[in-house]
């Protein structure tokens, strides 16, 4: 450096002509020299914008295209370029910021200490605390989160990035008009798939346990094959099953675990395998790797009852009439008020007062079946004409009309017909046709040789 200097000082002091006038031009045509630069530089941009706009309106016109035309016809905006930029210039300079400070928040600690210690001045914390409902998240900080401030040489904020939870960050800027502003970014979440498997010995629960799924993943795999295996009657030893389920990750750490993605399970030597697959109409459920729906139509009982009080009887002594009357369906014993649910998606055809059943309701599903729920304490949020899902709340146990006691009394009629509900043979729900199911049957394809070539390793690992 200093012999730059020192040379520098001689062209100055000596008399040799041809370094001091480059210097002496570059000085007293610096500005000028770069203007022109500038004017330069912005028509060159402005003439390949230009006909990148004419080329786009070309294709969508279908005039003729002169690029040199359009370039002179247009006429250049530099000055409010030239403008801009030496204010983003000036402003970068006024603004050159410190260096990160990063803080895990600590017990007992305010949002004013850490803005202290960043070397902010007194009045950052009002200034961001008054930016309003957004950063009211500052307000309530608790040991463990983490805080990033940016400041400024002059004291005051630049960045703050606030990590809510996770997921999300608040995060405040100084504009360009020298104000804040805050909004919640959203951290991407990346999704893995992950194997889990095991055979059980004791119970389903704690294989589960051991093969590292938490309790909501063990609970969705028994959901997953509710209606094939009953899990608290049927589990024997040596049943096996097999897991692909989603974690969540965020900047590479583990944040949660989502759906499963495919499962299979073997129970007392059957194989049951499931599918999760979201159809053109966005719903999600599991099939079989053929497209089979792994649902019923219908749920074999619509409530959760204590006992059941009297099955289908064909020649039954009436509880309350004390005559041989036929009971075309159920009793389900349940306190007061349990919640009834639809047993299969379809329409509410009656929903009111009807002789003996007392408050009742008959669903109708597509054309074939109904069933009707009596002695009903009172009704869900349903009326006469409206859709129903399957599992929804449609009225509460009671034992209004001739009832000995609170219970409900479930019909389940083919065509008409009354069929025992416990005996029945349910219809499968509606399974994946079509575009869909060709879709479905390559991805199911992929996933269950993915759950395959996992389920060795883990055969493997056991021996
Ligand atoms: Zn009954």
């Amino acid at each position: 450096m200093q012999r730059i200097v020192k040379v520098k000082t001689d062209y100055k002091n000596s008399r040799v002509k041809q370094p001091y006038f480059v210097l002496n031009l570059a000085s007293k045509w610096k500005l000028p020299l770069a203007i022109t630069l500038l004017a330069f530089a912005l028509m060159w941009k402005w003439a390949e914008w230009s006909q990148f706009y004419a080329a786009s309106q070309y294709e969508q016109t279908d005039a003729t295209w002169d690029p040199n035309q359009v370039t002179l016809d247009v006429a250049l905006p530099e000055n409010k370029e030239a403008t801009s930029l030496i204010q983003a210039t000036t402003l970068a300079e006024a603004t050159k910021s410190q260096e990160w400070k990063t803080f895990t928040i600590k017990a007992g600690d305010n949002l004013a200490y850490y803005f202290q210690e960043a070397g902010l001045d007194s009045k950052a914390v009002q200034e961001v605390l008054s930016l309003g409902k957004e950063v009211n998240q500052l307000k309530r900080i608790y040991p463990g989160q983490t805080l990033r401030l940016l400041s400024r040489e002059d004291g005051k904020l630049q960045v703050l990035q606030f990590d809510i939870d996770p997921l999300s960050t608040l995060i405040i800027e100084r504009q360009t008009n020298d104000k804040l502003a805050s909004h919640i970014e959203d951290k991407p979440i990346e999704k893995r798939v992950a194997f889990g498997g095991g055979q059980i010995f004791d119970s389903f629960f704690v294989a589960g346990k051991h093969a590292k799924l938490d309790d909501a993943l063990i609970m969705e795999l028994a959901n997953v094959f509710a209606y094939d295996i009953d899990f608290a009657n049927d589990i024997q030893p040596h049943d096996y099953f097999k897991v692909l389920f989603e974690e969540y990750f965020v900047n590479g750490v583990k944040v949660g675990n989502g759906p499963i993605v495919a499962a299979e399970f073997i129970n007392n030597g059957k194989q049951y395998r499931a599918i999760r697959y979201t159809d053109t109409q966005g719903e999600t459920s599991y099939y079989s790797p053929t497209g089979e729906s792994l649902k019923k139509a219908f749920i074999r009982t619509p409530v959760q009852y204590t006992r059941i009080s009297s099955h289908f009887n064909l020649h039954r002594r009436h509880p309350v009439l004390h005559k041989i009357r036929a009971h075309k369906g159920v009793d389900y014993a349940a306190p007061t008020g349990t919640p009834v649910k639809a047993a299969g998606a379809g329409k509410v055809v009656f929903v009111g007062k009807k002789g003996g059943y007392g408050n009742a309701i008959i669903l109708q599903h597509g054309s074939k079946y109904t069933t009707l729920y009596g002695h009903l304490s009172r009704f869900g949020k349903i009326k006469n004409g409206s859709a129903v899902r399957q599992g929804q709340i449609i009225g509460y146990v009671g034992s209004t009309g001739l009832a000995s006691g609170p219970h409900l009394h479930f019909e389940f009629r083919v065509n008409g017909v009354h069929h025992d509900p416990l005996k029945v043979a349910l219809p499968q729900a509606e399974g994946l046709i079509g575009a869909a199911k060709k879709e479905f049957l390559t991805y199911s394809q992929s996933l269950l040789h993915l759950m395959d070539k996992h389920g060795k390793v883990l055969v493997a690992t056991n021996e």
